[in-house]
């Protein structure tokens, strides 16, 4: 591969994301060749702390991975300075640090900006970079922000307007992990890759589409933060949001992230937006019980959840596009903690054909599905409908099966991987637009309005099933049933 010089300045060089996911993930951009001689890495965090120690903490997160050699060598692009993000005057450290790397591994000025702190911070850092005269002038400035994007479309348009004080919105690159999965990059590759699926993407053979993130573990340790944020804000407003992005756009004119984001944006513009009784009767939340298991305690019962918490661990809802591809076709989605198994998958329900095989196939045709199975095994099913073995002509509902194998499962990058690589190259494919986040800001802050004022039933149900029952009714009320039971 061509390699891909450049100073990436990260903020959090100590934090938990850094350590697990972002220098493994540089480490394998190193082993493959994308970064070879021409890159630094300048890590910051408040604590002081030397390039030795530094470079020490990065080679213990890497250290599994490659032979003493390469660890060494990688580790040795690492230098460290201690920062207070709050505070103007340590930027200018910085600065000059950014420009002496940048002369000693001559890395073009390219530069990557990643914030890995806390999202209060995002903003401020933002307008540091350009009032502390942080960004280079001979080659790239790019902005990666981590998750979350704010927690309602007002502060996030806050945190936008921060944002574009200093970066345009082509380089900036908001990090959603789920559009670094392997499945959800295929879904494109899929869809308009396969004529035959291509043509029948449209409202005239699909009867409805389901999106399912499914989670087996409770809340764990992460209460603190998932008190205030539940279902709707942790998965559906970004993740659940930016798979459906990829399933309901209309065909790009290239597939240049350009014209990917704005065949998105193009579907994203005709989503229903819901009043308060739309919300009522087109979105569900549900919270978890105990369980049979002794240990499968209720959400309520889980250390520095509040006994009273109406918080959602479940939510599943009808999305409706209003265009001439979508009108009439629901897209489903739902999530939830505590559920029957982990399972990320989308399922697209095709229409049932009317051909009439005769008397001794009353009612035997199925609705074909595709499903695309994302996690925690890649795959695609499709169930067709085939001739049953039996003398009487009837027909049943066979099952095609391909999953990605061992081998490439242990070739498949990392999500992070992915992001900056990408973010490297300024391909924006895979990452959500300020137009799609504010639309699914605005649709979200309507639900959370809602329920915040306690305007819905909060349903509890049982951990280890797959949820509220509420929303099999749901899908119910237009003859749709969810594919995956658990
Ligand atoms: P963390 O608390 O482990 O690390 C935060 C880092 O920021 C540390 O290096 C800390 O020293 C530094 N820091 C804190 N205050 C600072 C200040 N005033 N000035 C300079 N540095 C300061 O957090 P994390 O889990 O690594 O998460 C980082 C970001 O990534 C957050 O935005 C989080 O929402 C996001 N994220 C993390 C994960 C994950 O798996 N850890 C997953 C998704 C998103």
């Amino acid at each position: 591969p061509t390699e891909l010089p450049l100073v990436l300045l990260l903020f959090g060089g100590t934090g938990d994301l850094a350590k697990r996911k972002l220098y493994p993930s540089l480490f394998n951009l190193f082993k493959k060749g994308y970064l070879q001689k021409h890159f630094a890495v300048i890590g910051t965090a408040r604590h002081p702390l030397d390039d030795e120690k530094f470079q020490e903490v990065v080679r213990q997160s890497i250290a599994k991975n490659g032979t003493e050699g390469q660890v060494k060598e990688f580790a040795a692009h690492f230098r460290y300075s201690s920062h207070d993000v709050t505070d103007l005057k340590d930027y200018g450290k910085l600065k000059n640090m950014l420009a002496k790397l940048d002369k000693e591994f001559d890395a073009g000025g390219n530069r990557i900006f990643y914030m890995s702190v806390a999202p209060r911070f995002f903003g401020q850092i933002a307008q540091a970079i350009k009032s502390e005269g942080l960004m280079s002038d001979t080659g790239y400035n790019r902005l990666m922000v981590e998750k979350p994007f704010g927690t309602s479309y007002k502060t996030a348009e806050e945190l936008q307007n921060q944002l574009e004080s200093g970066f345009s919105d082509d380089q900036i690159f908001r990090i959603d992990h789920y559009l670094g999965k392997e499945m959800v990059q295929n879904i494109p590759a899929v869809r308009f890759g396969n004529p035959i699926l291509d043509a029948t993407w449209n409202k005239n053979y699909i009867k409805n589409v389901q999106v399912t993130l499914a989670e087996q573990l409770g809340v764990e340790e992460r209460a603190g933060y998932y008190n205030t944020a539940g279902a709707l804000l942790d998965m559906i407003q970004n993740h659940a949001f930016q798979i459906v992005g990829w399933l309901a756009m209309e065909k790009p004119s290239s597939f240049s992230d350009t014209d990917i984001r704005a065949a998105k944006n193009t579907v994203f513009s005709k989503l229903k937006m819901y009043d308060e009784r739309e919300v009522v009767a087109n979105f569900v939340r549900g919270q978890y019980g105990r369980g049979r298991e002794v240990w499968q305690k209720s959400y309520t019962e889980e250390p520095n959840v509040p006994a009273d918490s109406k918080n959602d661990t479940y939510v599943a809802g009808r999305l409706q596009f209003e265009n001439d591809r979508w009108t009439g076709v629901p897209f489903y989605i739902r999530t939830g903690k505590r559920l029957a198994a982990k399972q990320t998958r989308v399922d697209i329900v095709y229409k049932k054909s009317s051909f009439d095989f005769g008397k001794f196939n009353q009612d035997k045709l199925s609705e074909p599905v595709l499903s695309i199975l994302i996690d925690p095994v890649g795959g695609i099913n499709f169930s067709l409908n085939g001739k049953n073995v039996t003398t009487e002509f009837e027909t049943r509902s066979d099952l095609l099966k391909w999953s990605i194998s061992d081998q490439d499962k242990v070739k498949t990058p990392d999500p992070y991987e992915r992001m900056l690589h990408d973010a490297m190259n300024g391909d924006g494919s895979n990452f959500a637009d300020w137009n799609g986040v504010s639309i699914s800001w605005k649709f979200v802050d309507q639900i959370a309005k809602v329920w915040a004022e306690d305007k819905a039933p909060l349903e509890i149900y049982e951990s280890a099933t797959m949820g509220s029952v509420a929303s099999d009714r749901l899908l119910a009320e237009t003859g749709d049933r969810w594919i995956y039971r658990g």
